[in-house]
């Protein structure tokens, strides 16, 4: 039979890969290769779009396409073929990535470009005189751009080593060769700078893309990039999707941020995106940061990435003093979490008019209230969690799903009349301890609360910038990327709180985010300080930190993933079943790992579990998983389909994640 359409069908219950052959309709122009179409699905009209032709199998009476919706394809053939490749990698249905990927709706009223807020054209960006390691490292990115053939950098540069200046000066060489360039950043909101540096040097064909904006904006920045006006996109982890015209540069700051990882279905990684796409379209990949995840430094070691080093801060500028302060033997600090040599470097700074930035990565005013009556601990109605005390808002909030409640006046446990006490010390603790302690300072909290609203984010930076806020004390946002060089003292109020979490990656967060925060101190004239306060000093990844010894915590870490097999060194992929009756859940959850099992014995992966989430109860949803670990790529296909199978006859929820963040 001859060649027809293969339309995949927006039904979210197929397997990963899966399409449908069917006719042209007589009535239409036959579809294009990625256009919209509406098809008859057993008694249904759904929506779905043209990813090939081929013969169908012999045999099977096949249907006519219903209509052709618009007059473009919405996807050219390499974003085809990217859904294809993510829907086969994550094992996720096609059509979902196609939506993924789909471009922003055209707007009923075209309208004209809104000017971009917020962007000062200030500086000498892309004039600087390069030091010597940012020539050395730019000059091999130069080589690659001009062979055309694509390659793979890792740029490790220590914080504040000037890598943003690299990435500007390859996206300028790639434009000056016709091409254009992805910047992607782990927050739109986070990098405020990056937009302003790119902008001043190379003006108004750089385009800055965040889920915030209008849709006609979405819509023309995405025809601006089709079609080669635009020249260099920066965005977060949904502009790896962008139509390119000509795609010759992709660059990952901060390549380790967990904000790549889309956490929700459909799960995907936009690094692993990135590297296909520049595969396919021959472009250069440029992954920096000062912590590389394990992952890419080891593909880096083996010589697979090409290894760029920045060891020093420019114009002399030296990486900070650190103190580790042992919170076991500071006694004040167990309550307030500010020890005593900490508050007095503090109110040092304060007198110098120096800035100072503290980071405690912890919500609310206490995590745990509890009644030491009868041991009652006030949880979540919804999740097995605690509710954290809000002390601005006097209420108690669960973390996992919102819901909250006032705090009660007796315990609902033993009725005892004002019984309940806070423990544990969240962020507004801290905030109400130092306003008492330094009552003329201005003082400003940055965490999830304090910037609900659009705008809250930029206007804190801003007037900290402008030195309005003498005390920014925040969670991990404070950690990020920004280049304040008011700032001379970093207090980091309790290093350990990811350590203990039932993560394989704890280590190497708690590793990353010190030594980020770390290299938010000096960066101006006068020297920096940081003080770690921890109750773990010797801990390997708290003294790597401190110490600015990337390699001393690399080696250690990797010996610890090599001996327990986790990534780099195997693949892992978890299967989580939720319902809303717990027992269901166990007992499907113990019946698909007997198929998997099957599947596995004799193959180099194992399964582990079932065994409940460690949040196990989420919006009164129960949750159990099975975690595959080992050589699972070349099983994705066989795993896919015993899942398949196995969902059609339950009612639980079967979810799949392929390479999982959080645990
Ligand atoms: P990183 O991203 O590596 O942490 P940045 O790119 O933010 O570091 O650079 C840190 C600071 O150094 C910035 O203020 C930047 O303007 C400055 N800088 C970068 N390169 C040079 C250079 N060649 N000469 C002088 N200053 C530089
Ligand atoms: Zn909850």
């Amino acid at each position: 039979m001859a060649e027809c359409p293969e339309v995949a069908v927006d039904i979210n219950r197929l397997r990963h890969g899966q399409v449908f052959h069917y006719l042209a309709s007589a009535a239409e122009p036959e579809p294009r290769l990625g256009m919209r179409v509406l098809v008859p699905f057993g008694s249904k009209t759904v929506q779905g779009w043209v990813v090939g032709y081929s013969a169908p199998p012999e045999g099977i009476a096949l249907r006519s396409i219903l209509s052709v919706v618009g007059q473009e394809p919405d996807f050219n053939p390499e974003l085809l073929s990217l859904a294809r490749w993510m829907a086969g990698y994550y094992l996720h249905p096609l059509s979902e990535m196609l939506k993924l990927i789909a471009p922003p709706p055209k707007p009923l009223l075209s309208r004209k470009r809104a000017p971009s807020e917020g962007m000062s054209t200030a500086g000498n960006h892309g004039r600087l005189l390069l030091s010597d390691e940012q020539a050395t490292a730019l000059k091999e990115i130069d080589v690659a751009l001009r062979a055309g053939a694509g390659g793979e950098f890792l740029l490790h540069g220590i914080t504040g080593s000037g890598k943003t200046e690299v990435y500007l000066r390859s996206a300028m060489t790639a434009l000056a060769l016709g091409r254009q360039a992805l910047y992607l950043v782990p927050e739109i909101a986070l990098t405020p700078q990056a937009g302003a540096w790119f902008r001043s040097a190379l003006g108004d064909q750089v385009a800055i893309w965040h889920s915030r904006l209008a849709r006609g904006e979405k819509y023309e920045i995405w025809e601006g990039i089709r079609q080669g006006r635009l020249g260099v996109l920066i965005g977060p982890r949904s502009a790896v999707f962008a139509p390119f015209k000509n795609l010759g540069l992709i660059i990952i700051d901060e390549e380790q941020d967990s904000s790549y990882k889309q956490q929700e279905s459909p799960y995907y990684h936009a690094g692993q995106v990135a590297a296909q796409r520049a595969l396919y379209n021959r472009a250069v990949l440029l992954m920096g940061s000062a912590t590389p995840s394990l992952e890419s430094y080891t593909v880096a070691r083996s010589g697979q990435y090409r290894l760029l080093r920045l060891t020093r801060r420019p114009r002399g500028r030296q990486l900070p003093r650190v103190t580790i302060v042992d919170l076991k033997t500071e006694r004040r600090a167990q309550f307030s979490l500010l020890s005593q040599s900490l508050s007095g470097k503090i109110a040092q700074r304060l007198q110098h008019q120096e800035q100072v930035i503290l980071l405690l990565n912890r919500r609310g005013y206490s995590p745990i209230v509890f009644c030491p009556l009868c041991g009652h601990v006030l949880k979540c109605e919804r999740c097995s969690v605690s509710l954290v005390y809000h002390r601005n808002t006097g209420d108690l909030r669960c973390h996992y799903c919102n819901f909250r409640r006032s705090l009660p006046s007796s315990c609902p446990g033993c009725g005892a009349d004002r019984s309940l006490r806070f423990l544990g010390t969240g962020i507004q603790r801290v905030e109400h301890s130092l306003k008492r302690l330094y009552p003329e300072a201005r003082i400003q909290r940055l965490d999830f609360d304090t910037t609900r609203r659009k705008g809250d984010f930029d206007r804190i930076l801003t007037s900290f910038g402008g030195r309005q806020i003498d005390i920014l004390l925040g969670t991990q946002m404070v950690a990020k990327g920004h280049d304040f060089p008011g700032v001379t003292l970093v207090g980091v109020l309790n290093a350990d709180l990811a350590l203990g979490l039932p993560d394989y990656r704890s280590t190497e967060r708690t590793y990353q985010l010190l030594a980020q925060v770390a290299g938010r101190a000096g960066r101006g004239r006068a020297p920096g300080e940081v003080v770690v306060q921890t109750y773990w000093p010797d801990h390997y990844s708290i003294r790597a930190a401190c110490f600015g010894s990337y390699v001393s915590f690399y080696q250690e870490e990797i010996k610890n993933r090599a001996l327990a097999g986790y990534p780099p060194f195997g693949e892992l992929i978890r299967v989580r079943v939720s319902g809303a009756k717990e027992q269901q859940v166990i007992d499907r959850s113990t019946e698909l790992a007997e198929d998997l099992a099957g599947l596995l014995t004799g193959q180099e992966a194992q399964l582990l579990g079932p065994a409940p989430a460690p949040v196990l109860r989420l919006k009164d949803q129960f949750r159990w998983q099975l975690m595959i670990k080992g050589k699972s790529g070349v099983l994705k296909d066989k795993i896919s389909d015993v899942i398949q199978r196995f969902q059609k006859n339950t009612s639980v929820i079967i979810s799949i994640e392929v390479d999982p963040y959080g645990f």
